[in-house]
């Protein structure tokens, strides 16, 4: 499935995601409230969102010492308090994986995510939890890893601890990773590394496609569970002028372009509210493993997404994912609700 020109990239990542996904599952299983504090925006900000980008910025910064990487997190929480418990569990969780770490070692790998991203070059794009709101309440969240060259996502790498292996089977477990390469496809593969063969002989990791419905009506669709990230009542006249009768399945976090990748969900919806720009980490993993899967992803004016742009998508607003075939006509009912 591999093709050879990203294969230590891919491989590096993977890796990476994994080893930042099992960190926030432990974290979480010892969770106290003490292990969260709010960011200056007022944002939620937890041992899982800081040990998870220490991770994987050591795992990138071992593997391409020169790659920048711009993430979503910094040392300030750790710095402006390093007695705290936060400081103690995210130094506990990832001395388990880095047995030399120290606090300052954890500070340089966090600060070392500040790049600024733009058009040129190649750069990582990190966000250690998306969806922490959802981590909090035990809900849906991913840790969400892409490389970017010259303004285009050529590789993501979701992995998503609390996602059921397969919908429709429940004993099928929970955990799963997906991959996307430019040209290559997009994959599910499970999160916990059973290797490359499972027990009963089928391949571990199978290629997904976004769901080939051709009827609109019967379209199942994904938003948040955060009513100030998307507008829901403008999403549920969408889904009515559409004639869609079902309800919206809510979940944090990129688990929505997984839904929509493997056909769980046919339509995302991602409505603006007010001027609010999105973050190159909420989105560049999942728009390449929707493209990749079959879909088609636009902001909902209709362009593609333009990572040239630094750490945010300044010249889009909102998004629309969708299985290829429904995106014409879901951004027909978008532009009629939005007024465009
Ligand atoms: P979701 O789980 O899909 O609701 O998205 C989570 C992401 O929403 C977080 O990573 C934030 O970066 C982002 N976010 C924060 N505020 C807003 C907002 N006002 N509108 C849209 N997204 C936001
Ligand atoms: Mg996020």
């Amino acid at each position: 499935m591999t093709p050879a020109r990203l294969a230590d990239e891919r491989r590096v990542a993977i890796a990476a995601v994994r080893d930042a996904s099992r960190l926030c599952r432990a974290v979480r299983a010892s969770f106290s409230p003490e292990h969260a504090t709010a960011k200056s925006d007022a944002s939620p900000v937890t041992v899982a969102d800081l040990g998870s980008q220490a991770v994987v910025s050591l795992a990138l910064a071992d593997a391409f010492p020169n790659d920048p990487i711009a993430g979503e997190e910094d040392a300030r929480p750790l710095r402006s308090a390093p007695g705290s418990p936060i400081a103690q569990a995210v130094l506990e969780h990832v001395s388990a994986l880095r047995t030399e770490i120290d606090l300052d070692g954890l500070c340089e790998a966090l600060d070392r995510c500040n790049d600024e991203a733009g058009p040129a070059g190649r750069h990582w794009t990190v966000d250690p939890v998306d969806g922490t709101k959802g981590f909090l309440r035990g809900g849906q969240y991913a840790v969400a890893l892409a490389l970017i060259e010259a303004g285009k996502v050529v590789l993501g790498v979701l992995g998503c601890p609390n996602l059921a292996v397969d919908a429709a089977d429940p004993v099928a477990g929970i955990g799963c990773l997906f991959v996307a390469e430019r040209g290559g496809g997009a994959w599910q593969l499970p999160l916990d590394d059973a290797g490359e063969v499972s027990e009963g002989g089928q391949a571990a990791e199978r290629s997904i496609h976004v769901s080939n419905i051709s009827d609109v009506h019967v379209a199942r669709w994904a938003e948040s569970v955060e009513p100030g990230h998307s507008s829901q009542p403008e999403a549920a006249e969408v889904a009515r002028l559409l004639g869609i009768t079902a309800e919206p399945i809510r979940v944090d976090s990129q688990v929505k372009y997984g839904l929509v990748a493997r056909g769980d969900a046919s339509i995302y919806l991602r409505l603006p509210i007010g001027g609010y720009v999105e973050n190159i980490w909420d989105h560049a993993a999942g728009s390449l493993l929707v493209s990749e899967a079959g879909g088609a992803v636009t902001d909902v004016d209709g362009r593609q997404l333009d990572f040239t742009t630094g750490r945010k998508l300044s010249r889009n607003r909102g998004i629309l994912a969708t299985a290829a075939a429904l995106h014409d006509q879901v951004l027909s009912a978008v532009t009629r609700v939005l007024g465009g």
